[in-house]
């Protein structure tokens, strides 16, 4: 009898830890980075997944086995000209939901029982963060924070650059609206999908597509404004880098949420040295150069592409200086993602501006997107205007007649401090 009892509690326990009901919020270990800069396994929450061992939730929908393929010679992808026959073309085999297993403690918290657990319930964790960041501190409506699929170590081939899957990266791909989690070869310490840093970047791209893009996987200011048969891309240029430095920006300011608290190095934990400085908001170099703006301004996107990331750090490092404290983070990332979008007639946002200089890209400069992002900061917060103007102008060393002048623009005081060599006349 006893033997008997023992049997069916064992496999009552079994039963349990191939499927554990989902009730949210669910308390499972996940990999989290602590106050002293390693990754442990720590009790989390999920509050949004319906599904743990699919791993499928309001904020993601995770998909294994997955087979994306981008060839411009590809005859289907040549032949769609709409937004399904495009996901279509490049979604091969869309896969199928990931199993995960668990094991569970004596207090009820799901333990990740193999590698793939881990990193699948880290890469929920890490999405659902930063959809909470957007959602809390940035105020995003939910209506614009969809469920999203992310092809876990899916087969991702860019056959333009390489016949051999791509590796070593976590991204959110725009054409086919949905995350990436690539299998790693070479990054030897943090996988990217652990690094929660690097998802609300990415997270942050979403957000970007769905407001300033108007959720377009083909948006009308980057198909038009590419089409210029290699003569500059001043629009595209400055469109880019706002993109990959608000990111940054986002990324930093959730991170002051995290255990380990603010994280000015989005790349740090998974990669080292120059590519983590390079990013890194305290680094002193992070100024415009005389270079940097003529690649901006004069060259094509295909010269300029990769400079993107310098002009985005700068920006973001103006932002980070400008804002020390966590109601003024607060306040700016809320002004950031309102200048998205914004259909009012006396402060238009990113995507109306854009649509505005559809036909001359030259129109929408670095300056005129700053003081976009400018005029949506509260006018009563005047301390943190002054601070974010005078940032702006020393590090991004936009002139200052292009950001004062209107009602909610900078303040007609606003100077440059000494932290970058002017290079302005
Ligand atoms: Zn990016």
């Amino acid at each position: 009898m006893v033997r008997k009892l023992t049997a069916a509690a064992a496999l009552a326990t079994l039963a349990a830890s191939c499927a554990p009901e989902t009730q949210t919020p669910v308390k499972v270990r996940a990999l989290v980075l602590s106050s002293n800069g390693t990754y442990e396994p720590q009790e989390v929450e999920l509050k949004t997944v319906k599904d743990i061992v699919t791993l499928e939730g309001q904020v993601v929908r995770l998909l294994g086995g997955a087979n994306v393929r981008l060839d411009s010679n590809d005859p289907e992808l040549q032949v769609a000209t709409t937004e399904e026959a495009l996901e279509r073309a490049l979604v091969k085999d869309e896969g199928r939901p990931v199993t995960a297993s668990y094991i569970t403690d004596a207090q009820g918290v799901l333990w990740p029982a193999d590698f793939h657990t881990w990193n699948l319930v880290t890469t929920y964790y890490n999405l659902e963060r930063a959809w909470d960041y957007f959602r809390t501190i940035a105020e995003v409506r939910a209506a614009d924070l969809p469920q999203t699929k992310a092809y876990y170590f899916p087969d991702f081939v860019l056959a333009d650059l390489d016949d051999k899957p791509q590796r070593d990266n976590a991204l959110y791909f725009a054409p086919t609206s949905s995350f990436l989690v690539l299998p790693f070869d070479q990054v030897q310490s943090a996988p990217l999908a652990i690094n929660a840093s690097v998802l609300t970047h990415e997270y942050a791209h979403l957000v970007f597509n769905r407001l300033a893009y108007s959720g377009r996987t083909l948006p009308e200011a980057i198909t038009t404004w590419s089409a210029t048969g290699g003569i500059a891309t001043p629009g595209l240029n400055v469109l880019k880098s706002l993109d990959e430095g608000l990111a940054d920006f986002h990324a930093y300011v959730a991170s002051c949420q995290s255990s380990f608290g603010c994280n000015t190095r989005v790349l740090a934990t998974s990669f080292e040295g120059k590519p983590v400085d390079d990013r890194d908001l305290t680094n002193p170099r992070n100024c415009m150069t005389r270079d940097l703006r003529s690649q901006l301004t004069d060259t094509n996107f295909a010269t300029f592409s990769g400079r993107e990331y310098q002009v985005g750090t700068i920006l973001a490092t103006a932002l980070f200086k400008a804002s020390r404290t966590a109601a003024d983070r607060q306040v700016l990332a809320r002004a950031v993602t309102a200048a998205y979008s914004d259909t009012s007639v006396d402060k238009p946002g990113l995507a109306q501006r854009t649509r505005e200089h559809l036909n001359d890209q030259s129109k929408f400069t670095l300056g005129l997107a700053m003081r976009t992002l400018v005029q949506h900061l509260p006018s009563g917060n005047i301390e943190l205007k002054q601070a974010v103007c005078t940032q702006l102008a020393t590090h991004l060393q936009i002139p200052i007649d292009e950001l004062v002048g209107g009602k909610d623009d900078c303040p007609a005081s606003t100077t440059v401090n000494s932290s970058c060599e002017s290079i302005n006349p």
